[in-house]
């Protein structure tokens, strides 16, 4: 309440990831009280997550409590809870802990979850990479497997430490390369009475490149780089069903492997589906030109969760902050009674990935590529930039130099009870 007692705008983000981030910052300057809601106490820097499932880099490196993010945003609260209901009708956000919130604007970025596609097998068997917790669990396992091998060196023939990664997108050829990485030049000193190089990693992709969203020859360099480094890149054949020890290929083939990573897509959180208004083919709420639902005054979507039905744009971490900022000058104007900005226009940076040392590919939106050790410093520089956090900044370039200098990769302590199925992809 102000101090002449007039009521102020309350507006509640749902999701601390890119999108509710900038949303609640861009609205600092403005007359309103923000709660941010997310089931975790941290935001997830997600395109470093699987650094943290090749032991290259630490959980909370890649982490930024949320809370820490808006200490001196006063008109921000925080809520640690899981949005369970949304009620557009009487305009209030149920949570697991609290009391419901009431809103004038909401802002869903809750993102997106992993997407099974209902290939059999995947919900129980397969590893995802969405989260923190995907991550270390995939560590985990990686490394408890060795362990095991340690007291069983046929474990390393009969193919107990395999990993198969299904996707050949960016997450999957950025820990293909990743974990190759971790095997040869950390595993394979630690484990010397184990023949690792009968350890494979082999990475699956349905449709006939990797990179499906990239130039095509952005796509054969990461093929290349891969193979060359001891990947088995398996491309046009599809998963058939996953086994909890093997990945069965729709030409037949069987590929043993204890260690399961599915990275093949994303689908909307089901948050989405809590506002029971119409959703596009993936799960994503259908939102206008302005980011806006439809009928539905002063509730938007941004990021992973939201689509414009004629142009989705890619789920990637630049639409996503992009919308935040832009759906938070939109509540902006509207409480000054200004008329409504123009339909949001995204602005396209470019896509990168990284194949791992020396090895990435860029490509800018003026067709220009960048592949090699120049894409690689570009790709390092970038990541850094856009990481939340003084410490985590200096504690990644710290490991990063460590690493390359020493090929090391410090973080692979196993702590902590072994997920005894892995994590549950929805
Ligand atoms: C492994 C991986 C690598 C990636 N690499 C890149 C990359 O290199 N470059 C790039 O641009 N993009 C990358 N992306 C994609 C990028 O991370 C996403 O597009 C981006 O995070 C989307 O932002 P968002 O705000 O929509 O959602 P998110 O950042 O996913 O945030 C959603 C938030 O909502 C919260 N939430 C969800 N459901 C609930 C609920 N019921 N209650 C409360 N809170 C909830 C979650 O905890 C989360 O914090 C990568 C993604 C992954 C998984």
């Amino acid at each position: 309440v102000t101090s002449t007692g007039v009521a102020r705008h309350r507006v509640v983000i749902i999701g601390a990831g890119f999108g509710g981030l900038a949303a609640a910052r861009a609205l600092r300057r403005e007359p309103v009280d923000v709660t941010i809601v997310d089931a975790n106490n941290f935001h997830t820097f997600q395109p470093l997550l699987y650094q943290v499932a090749t032991a290259g880099l630490d959980g909370d490196d890649v982490g930024y409590p949320v809370r820490g993010i808006f200490r001196r945003q006063r008109n921000v609260a925080v809520r640690m809870a899981r949005v369970t209901a949304i009620d557009l009708a009487r305009r209030v956000v149920s949570t697991n802990v609290g009391d419901p919130l009431s809103y004038d604007s909401l802002i869903v970025a809750a993102g997106a979850v992993s997407n099974s596609y209902g290939v059999p097998g995947v919900e129980d068997h397969a590893f995802a990479l969405k989260s923190l917790d995907d991550a270390l669990a995939v560590r985990q396992h990686v490394l408890a497997r060795f362990e095991e091998s340690a007291t069983d060196p046929a474990a390393a023939t009969d193919g107990a430490l395999n990993v198969v990664i299904c996707g050949g997108g960016p997450t999957g050829v950025e820990l293909a390369g990743g974990m190759i990485e971790l095997f040869e030049h950390v595993l394979a000193k630690d484990f010397r009475h184990l023949d690792v190089a009968h350890a494979k990693v082999v990475l699956v992709e349905a449709v006939d490149r990797l990179l499906g969203t990239f130039q095509p020859a952005s796509s054969t360099t990461a093929q290349r780089v891969l193979t060359r480094r001891g990947v088995e890149v398996i491309t046009g054949v599809g998963v058939a069903s996953v086994e909890p020890d093997a990945v069965v290929l729709t030409n037949g083939r069987r590929l043993v492997a204890r260690t399961i990573v599915w990275t093949a897509g994303v689908k909307a959180s089901p948050v989405a589906a809590m506002l029971g208004v119409p959703l596009t083919r993936g799960g994503r709420i259908t939102v206008d030109g302005g980011l806006g639902v439809p009928g539905r005054p002063g509730v938007y979507a941004v990021g992973d969760i939201a689509a414009d039905g004629d142009h989705p744009l890619p789920q990637v971490a630049q639409p996503a902050i992009q919308g935040g900022r832009y759906v938070a000058r939109a509540i902006a104007r509207e409480l000054r009674a200004e008329s409504p900005a123009g339909p949001f226009r995204y602005h396209d940076k470019g896509s990168m990935a990284t194949i791992g040392r020396h090895a990435a590919v860029a490509e800018f939106p003026n067709g220009r590529r960048l592949s090699g050790p120049l894409g690689w410093l570009a790709w390092l520089g970038l990541h850094i930039v856009y990481l939340m956090g003084f410490r985590n900044r200096a504690n990644v370039l710290l490991s990063w130099t460590w690493n390359y200098l020493t090929y090391d990769r410090a973080a692979r302590l196993l702590t902590g009870e072994e997920e005894e199925a892995p994590t549950a992809i929805p």
